[in-house]
């Protein structure tokens, strides 16, 4: 199978891009099937690379290789499988929760695979990977002795591939209701059956630490908590109190049990199950003042057209957040939408400390944690946005 690219439409492949979207071909030769292997070529014949079709995605085709000789085969995803584990092996020494498999960023293009504890939860989000399914379980169970791997392709990216959603065990033994990891001297429990994403937020690893410095003996008010990643950290750095604040009941209820799992029963832990937009209003009324606030919302853009809606969004809850800060008060705030720049969210903070009328310092940038590597050909890999302020 046969790709050819209009003319002048093959510079991104020529820079280790992995995409390669509708617009650019010019010509297919032969009828490929979704996830079939085809062959990329320039308009003037060069060949370029080897990907995946996705007939019904704009990302028509997905790269697994740049190198002319390489197949596509169980050997390919053995290789690949086993360089993206090699990867991990350092940190896997610090936590038992770990990001094994990154998608593009480890050339495995719509594949997700995370571990957590003796378990793996696999997203197969493109139809590449749906195709080589069964193969890249029987090389992930022979690489990597894993108690039970679990199958949670049930997000939004499978219905843009035209592929059905799709949960269960797929090898060993099923997860029970609750795992529990261990990141550091923290231990956090997860429900791989029904957290979000694969269960837990591995990405903002890192950022739990560079938290901990700022909570001693602080009033914590952790916005969008979920199961209290943050609010661990903080407890476990001596806060003095911390209100986690979510829409979730259930989150928030495992946020408690992870309290109990760290020893902090009795510690100053309140959930409040509601709206953050809503929350902090009343918060502002009622004159309440805290020391560090955390702002970690979902993806406010999930395309290109929310960007706009998006940064209002954002916009609110950091001005909010920045008015009921104590003067010297720390703000930790986060994006995790690809489509939301850097340079566009610290705009964002930027508008939102003028709009608050609060001096607002930059003291560090944050991102999302080593085993969600950044390949430099592939920048879309850099999604997680992070800023701590000093909010005078
Ligand atoms: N900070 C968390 C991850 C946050 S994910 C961690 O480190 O683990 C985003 C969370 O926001 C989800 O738990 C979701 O339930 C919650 N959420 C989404 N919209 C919300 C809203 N408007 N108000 C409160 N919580 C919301």
């Amino acid at each position: 199978m046969k790709i050819i690219l209009k003319n002048k439409r093959d510079d991104s492949l020529r820079r280790h891009h992995p995409w390669l979207f509708s617009g650019a071909i010019h010509k297919i030769e032969g009828q490929p099937q979704a996830g079939e292997t085809v062959d990329i070529h320039a308009a003037n014949g060069d060949w370029l690379a080897r990907g995946a079709w996705s007939p019904h995605s704009q990302i028509r085709a997905r790269v697994w290789t740049f190198a002319p000789d390489e197949a596509i085969d169980e050997a390919f995803l053995q290789r690949r499988l086993r360089a993206a584990l090699a990867l991990r092996e350092q940190l896997l020494e610090r936590t038992s929760a770990c990001r094994l498999v990154n998608s593009e960023s480890d050339g495995l293009p719509g594949l997700i695979i995370d571990r957590y504890d003796d378990f793996a939860v696999c997203q197969f989000t493109s139809c590449g990977v749906e195709l080589w399914r069964e193969a890249i379980i029987r090389q992930l169970t022979s690489l990597a002795p894993f108690t039970g791997v679990y199958e949670r392709s049930d997000g939004k990216s499978r219905e843009k591939e035209g592929l059905p959603l799709r949960s269960g065990a797929l090898a060993g033994a099923a997860p029970p209701d609750l795992v529990a990891v261990r990141e550091d001297d923290s231990h956090f429990y997860v429900d791989i059956k029904n957290g979000h994403k694969t269960g837990f937020y591995l990405d903002q690893r890192d950022n739990r630490t560079a938290l901990m410095p700022y909570c001693e003996g602080a009033e914590v008010l952790n916005c969008f908590s979920y199961t209290g990643g943050f609010a661990i950290a903080a407890l476990r750095a001596g806060a003095k109190s911390i209100i986690n604040v979510d829409t979730s009941q259930a989150a928030l209820d495992l946020a408690a049990r992870n309290a109990e799992l760290n020893g902090f029963a009795g510690a100053s832990m309140d959930n409040i199950a509601g709206d953050v937009f809503k929350v902090l209003r009343q918060m502002r009324e009622q004159k309440r003042q805290f020391d560090v606030i955390i702002l970690d919302p979902p993806k406010f853009a999930e395309a290109a057209a929310q960007v706009k809606a998006a940064a209002r969004g954002y916009k609110d809850i950091n001005i909010l957040a920045m008015q009921l800060l104590r003067p010297g008060g720390r703000l930790f705030t986060f994006s995790c939408s690809g489509h939301v720049s850097q340079p566009l969210f610290q705009k964002i903070v930027a508008d939102a400390a003028l709009d608050a009328g609060r001096d607002v310092y930059i003291i560090k940038h944050l991102a999302q944690a080593e085993d969600h590597p950044i390949l430099t050909s592939f920048p879309e890999g850099w999604y997680l946005k992070g800023l701590i302020c000093k909010v005078m």
